[in-house]
């Protein structure tokens, strides 16, 4: 491939066919090199999880962690999600992270609940390749009871372009996971193509809505016109709601005012490692 590239270089004669060339070489060339390496950080177990504590407006306690992919990589440092979910997306290889992340997170619950902490239910974000190509019930039955957990620790994070992919087979699944004892989550509401009747049909249990909506609450009056609507259908529907991206005292009083259920956000605290003791617990009264 090197040679073939080279030698459109040289005969091609023209400066911008001989950019195009060598840069969309290089460039497919790095998505392997990234995507090799990324396979190879799977192998090697290079992926760990944070946790983000989800606070009860009501009660001030953490209610749950949201379970959030880093890879520790060994030259790079602690890279985020950006950097190699879409990728792994792209590749497939998401499959197989997905897999492994609810390994983890299993595995967490389990060693937490050995150590006699309280143990709070933790989500995971479930990507939609992942939940079309594999079967997600069926990792998630297998991992809950290998490490001997209650499924009713678990939570399953959709984004809303997961369930217009193919909605009879990804809403028997969601019932499925539902069935195994595992709540569902709509994650970045109000950012995907939203199909209400979807929510209704699919019996969602919580409701997150994007963080885009909550930057708005103080900025203008649409921003908690948009939410107060959000919590009210949701409520109607049976759902909790949770505002993500919570930065400031000031957007978590004027949500505790709407009646949203949950934040969460660097307003309570920032994705956290598991440490060897119990889960950052905090608790927060407005
Ligand atoms: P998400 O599921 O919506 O997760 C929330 C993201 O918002 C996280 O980014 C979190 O660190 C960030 N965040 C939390 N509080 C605040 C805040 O107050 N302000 C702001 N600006 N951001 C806040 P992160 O960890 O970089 O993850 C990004 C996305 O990557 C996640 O969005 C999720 O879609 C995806 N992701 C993360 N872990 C996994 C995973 O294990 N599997 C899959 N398939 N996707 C994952
Ligand atoms: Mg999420
Ligand atoms: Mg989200
Ligand atoms: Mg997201």
């Amino acid at each position: 491939h090197a040679d073939a590239a080279m030698y459109a270089v040289k005969t091609s004669g023209k400066m911008n066919y001989r950019f195009f060339d060598r840069e969309y070489y290089e460039a497919v060339r790095a998505k392997i090199d990234r995507n090799a390496e990324l396979r190879h950080a799977l192998e090697t177990d290079q992926l760990v999880l944070y946790y983000q504590p989800r606070v009860e407006m009501a009660t001030g306690a953490t209610c749950s962690l949201e379970a959030l992919v880093r890879w520790a990589h060994p030259t790079r440092g602690i890279l985020e999600p950006i950097d190699f979910i879409p990728l792994a997306e792209e590749s497939g290889l998401i499959v197989q992270l997905g897999e492994v992340v609810i390994d983890k997170v299993c595995a967490q619950i389990a060693y937490w609940s050995r150590q006699g902490r309280d143990v709070v239910p933790v989500s995971i974000n479930v990507s939609p390749r992942q939940f079309n190509e594999s079967d997600v019930t069926e990792v998630l039955r297998q991992a809950i009871e290998r490490h001997g957990i209650s499924p009713r620790l678990v939570e399953i994070e959709l984004t809303e372009s997961s369930m217009t992919a193919d909605s009879v087979h990804v809403s028997q699944s969601l019932e499925n996971i539902q069935r195994l004892g595992v709540a569902l989550a709509v994650d970045d509401f109000g950012t995907g193509y939203s199909s209400l009747s979807q929510l209704q049909r699919l019996d969602f249990d919580v409701l997150k809505v994007d963080k885009a909506f909550t930057a708005e609450l103080e900025k203008t009056r649409e921003g908690s016109v948009f939410f107060t609507a959000i919590i009210t259908m949701a409520h109607a529907l049976g759902m909790r709601v949770v505002a993500e991206g919570v930065e400031t005292v000031g957007q978590a009083r004027c949500l505790k005012q709407l009646q949203c259920d949950e934040i969460q956000g660097y307003f309570i605290s920032m994705p956290l490692p598991a440490t060897d003791r119990q889960p950052i617990l905090p608790r927060y009264v407005l």
